[in-house]
């Protein structure tokens, strides 16, 4: 008994330093251990040292009898009835998700009007505003002036002061690594690396203004854009009021956040 314990944690120990060296021998013992025990409903039985005794075990302890067919039938009702939950459960979930979605979406096309006609500041640095830009783009590429343009149609802001916000523009594109220049036959196009984007975007926090814009920024926005977190985003039952503050919603933010929890 105790050699062939010595064979399966022996074994386990290889594959274990076979994948990674790091694993202490100790562990492999605790994991042998705790597939050995006896799953019999109410046997707590812990001492098994081997498959051979563990088998041994329970032909000894659980013999096919009536009882034992009783507990067996007990045992696939409870698991059928966990599924049905769980089932249910995850039906729940999704209606949620769907549901919280669309309100995203309804918030978002408000919002995206609301910047389209009134000559406000959209509360969203420039980075986010650019990557926007680009990701709506049919090829996830666009030149420079396709850039401005983005800016021109979707916010009424962007249709004035254009010296100022065009350099911020460029100033954000040379500043930040998830935005690269690629030479096509368009000539020069402007491409993002959205893992680098929320990377980024994740060490600074969600909802931080970006302090090395050239533009100058009011402390009022800034507070604006530091109050736009995805939770306040994510709940739709604001008011009039909260749509406008809220601004544009950051579909993208928000849409990842639930990637995430839904995992
Ligand atoms: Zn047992």
């Amino acid at each position: 008994m105790q050699s062939a314990m010595m064979d399966l944690s022996q074994s386990k120990s290889r594959n274990l330093s076979a994948s990674s060296n790091s694993s202490p021998p100790s562990d492999s013992n605790a994991e042998n251990i705790l597939r050995l025990l006896c799953r019999w409903p109410g046997c707590h039985h812990r001492g098994p040292q081997s498959e051979v005794e563990l088998s041994a075990h329970a032909v000894r302890e659980h013999p096919l009898d009536f009882a034992r067919l009783g507990q067996l039938r007990a045992q696939v009702a409870c698991v059928r009835a966990i599924e049905a939950r769980l089932a249910e459960e995850r039906l729940r979930l999704m209606d949620m998700a769907r549901h919280l979605r669309d309100c995203l979406a309804e918030k978002q096309a408000k919002n995206r009007e609301f910047y389209n006609r009134s000559d406000t500041r959209p509360p969203f640095t420039y980075a986010s505003l650019i990557r926007q830009a680009i990701i709506e783009s049919i090829n996830r590429q666009l030149t420079l002036n396709e850039i401005y343009i983005w800016f021109q149609r979707n916010f009424a802001f962007f249709r004035r002061n254009e010296a100022t916000w065009k350099n911020a523009v460029r100033h954000n594109l040379s500043l930040h690594k998830c935005f690269t220049r690629v030479e096509n036959v368009k000539g020069a196009v402007w491409t993002v690396d959205d893992s680098e984007f929320h990377r980024r975007r994740l060490q600074r926090g969600p909802g931080v203004l970006h302090s090395s814009s050239s533009h100058s920024e009011t402390s009022a926005a800034i507070q604006r854009q530091r109050s736009l977190s995805p939770a306040t985003l994510a709940g739709c039952g604001g008011s009039q009021t909260a749509d406008v503050d809220s601004s544009l919603v950051d579909k993208e933010e928000v849409s990842m956040q639930y990637k995430q929890e839904l995992k």
